[in-house]
């Protein structure tokens, strides 16, 4: 089995391992102090404890996990749904520096996200990650190009103040003319000019995807729909280990581990407040996006315009525009965030002050909400000590337990070491971070391709394009394909060309999706993680929320080709089928409503999708 990829069977080996860190001295209960998170060892014995048990299967729970295992510890990941079904698979997908940072005058925050972007970009994950130029359109001639000009000037700045050399273009002023020629839609009295500068956009689930995968082949433990149900103390109040439950089968367990972090996101406080009252605060604030087809507006540029409380961005994807967000607290279920009539109408109307054909709730294919855990400035009583930057917080409520929560996608390796680092103590300084050069799994040079590159060359995709060009082929599909094939799946589209000479039919595109082709779902059951249609639906690939109806026309041929590969019943296989039809039904009702209340009852409607799943059981929380 390859380490990378993730199975059912995989994950079956990875509970069973988990399991084996309570066997030896009977378990949690009554064991001694176990110190700080130290020299652990992939190859050491069954039944010791796990050097760190990491909750969370979000971006940063996954970039923990990867973080701690490169250094060497024995690790085991955890997440209660499906991987990225948090916040990580709902963001706007931007690799940026933040430009409101700058009017807060935070320039280490900007320096240090501008920093991971290009890191990930020429580095980590360069077939995944993607520049994209920003229109950031001017109002007031003098005053706003001087105004504008000089933050975004010294937004670039920072992205070369630094060790690496500098990978985006400049910024540059752009005349009425070339805006309107560079996005035609744009409304003639809507600005003087522009400025044009660089960002980066990233597939967020994709990317999660690729830490836990790249986390699994360092060594991890990894399962996703295991959920946390309890933290164990010993006798002294240390956290010491944890109680589990398989969701697929229903099965409770427990897990030793010297540390356990928690990378909740959201789910922070509730997750803390298994083991003591301290930790950190988290509320959770909604932002929603709404995608409309590429056809609609014309341009490859994307937008970024002033709103009355902060920004919105008009984001290009190949096959569509994806616009948003907005920040409104959410009180009602943190499992499912749901955009309202209200939201997106608003979207829409930001947007529109700018467009020359006003969008239109006809216009809009799909749309998500997402939950940003907002930190409080303090912690609550009782908790030791903890580390506070402006986006992102590292504490401990009671020894043995570490939360990490807050930052962004963009920053969620410098989350990751921070929160290793604190749960390591003194040792962290003898075994330091591996990140910075550890390329996730697409991005791994071949060692054919790693002789012939010259010092310092950093990318090595050529001979993956070349591959990726042939295979699109060879295979008679459209040079559309190209691109889709490498940008998701960089040199692992080595395996999928295996996936088609194994079954030839693969080579075809879905029929009711036809930007995917039928390898893409084979491929994400065998080695991408994907247990449930909407799985597959949702976070594998995005067809939910890029096709009319969330993807209903293309759900039928879906589910046969998972119910081939995961041997489901036909019973089971209508179950699924069923259950995403359920979802799909309540969310359409959903976000026409008028606010969160009635918009999160009527989603409420889906029905618990894990009841409807063979063997599992109420998760309970
Ligand atoms: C609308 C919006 C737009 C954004 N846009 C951007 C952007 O463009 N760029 C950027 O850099 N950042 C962006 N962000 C921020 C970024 O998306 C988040 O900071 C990040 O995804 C949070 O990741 P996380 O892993 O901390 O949380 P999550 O992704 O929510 O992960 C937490 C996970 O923990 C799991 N969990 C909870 N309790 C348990 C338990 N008991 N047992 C097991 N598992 C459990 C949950 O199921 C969940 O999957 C945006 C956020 C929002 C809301």
């Amino acid at each position: 089995m390859n380490a990378s990829h993730l199975s059912r069977q995989s994950r079956e080996a990875a509970i069973s391992a988990l399991k084996r860190s309570r066997q030896a001295g009977g378990g949690p209960t009554g064991s001694e102090p176990t110190g700080q998170a130290s020299a652990g060892t992939h190859g050491r014995p069954d039944g010791e404890p796990l050097d760190v048990l990491v909750i969370g299967g979000g971006v940063t729970g996954a970039g923990t996990a990867l973080d701690a295992a490169s250094r060497g510890l024995r690790v085991g990941l955890v997440e209660a749904e499906d991987w990225a079904s948090g916040t990580s698979s709902r963001s706007s997908k931007l690799l940026h520096g933040g430009l409101r940072y700058l009017e807060m005058l935070d320039f280490a925050l900007v320096h240090e996200a501008l920093t991971e972007r290009d890191v990930l970009l020429t580095r980590l994950a360069p077939h995944l990650v993607e520049p994209i130029a920003f229109l950031h359109p001017l109002r007031r001639p003098i005053w706003d190009r001087f105004y504008y000009g000089t933050g975004i000037a010294l937004y670039d700045l920072l992205a070369t103040l630094r060790r690496m050399p500098r990978v985006m273009p400049w910024h540059r002023h752009v005349s009425r003319r070339e805006l309107h020629h560079a996005f035609p839609e744009f409304r003639g009295d809507a600005a003087v000019g522009a400025i044009q500068y660089w960002d980066a956009r990233v597939d967020d689930a994709r990317l999660v995807t690729s830490l836990v995968r790249t986390a699994a082949a360092q060594g991890s433990h990894v399962a996703s729909r295991v959920q946390v149900t309890g933290l164990h103390t010993d006798a002294a109040g240390r956290v010491d280990g944890a109680m589990l439950v398989d969701l697929e089968s229903g099965e409770h367990f427990e897990v030793r581990a010297k540390q356990v972090i928690s990378a909740t996101g959201v789910w922070t406080e509730a997750t803390q407040a298994m083991a003591a009252p301290g930790g950190l605060r988290v509320l959770a604030s909604k932002g929603i996006h709404v995608v409309v087809p590429k056809e609609r507006l014309t341009g490859e540029r994307g937008l970024i315009l002033r709103t009355a409380k902060s920004v919105l961005f008009v984001i290009p994807w190949s096959r569509y525009w994806i616009i948003g967000t907005t920040d409104t607290p959410w009180t009602e279920d943190l499992h499912h965030p749901v955009p309202t009539a209200a939201d997106i109408d608003y979207v829409l109307a930001e947007a529109n002050r700018v467009l020359r054909t006003p969008l239109t709730r006809e216009d809009v294919v799909g749309s998500y909400a997402g939950l940003r855990p907002l930190l409080l400035p303090e912690v609550k009583a009782g908790t030791k000590s903890a580390k506070v930057s402006r986006e992102h917080t590292v504490a401990s409520p009671v020894p043995g337990l570490v939360s990490i929560a807050g930052g962004k996608l963009t920053t969620y390796r410098v989350m990751a070491k921070d929160a290793v680092d604190f749960a390591l103590g003194a040792e962290a300084a003898r075994r330091p971070s591996r990140t910075e050069t550890l390329r996730l799994v697409g991005a791994e040079l071949r060692p054919s391709v790693a002789e012939r590159l010259p010092a310092g060359r950093t990318m090595g995709l050529r001979e993956t394009a070349r591959f990726t060009r042939d295979f699109v082929t060879t295979h008679g599909l459209e040079d559309r394909f190209t691109r889709h094939l490498l940008r998701r799946y960089g040199n692992n589209i080595a395996e999928l060309a295996q996936i088609v000479a194994e079954i030839p039919e693969a080579a075809r595109p879905l029929g009711a999706a036809s930007a995917y082709l039928r390898a893409e779902i084979i491929y994400a059951i065998r080695a991408e993680g994907a247990l449930h249609l909407d799985d597959l639906m949702d976070r594998r690939t995005r067809i939910r929320f890029e096709y009319p109806n969330q993807g209903l026309d293309a759900v039928v041929e879906i589910a046969a080709i998972a119910a081939q590969e995961l041997g489901w019943s036909a019973e089971r296989e209508r179950e699924e089928v069923a259950a995403y039809r359920a979802m799909v039904i309540a969310y359409a009702q959903a976000i026409t409503q008028p606010d969160d209340a009635a918009a999160a009852k009527a989603d409420a409607h889906r029905g618990d999708q894990s009841q409807t799943r063979v063997g599992s059981t109420e998760p309970g929380w």
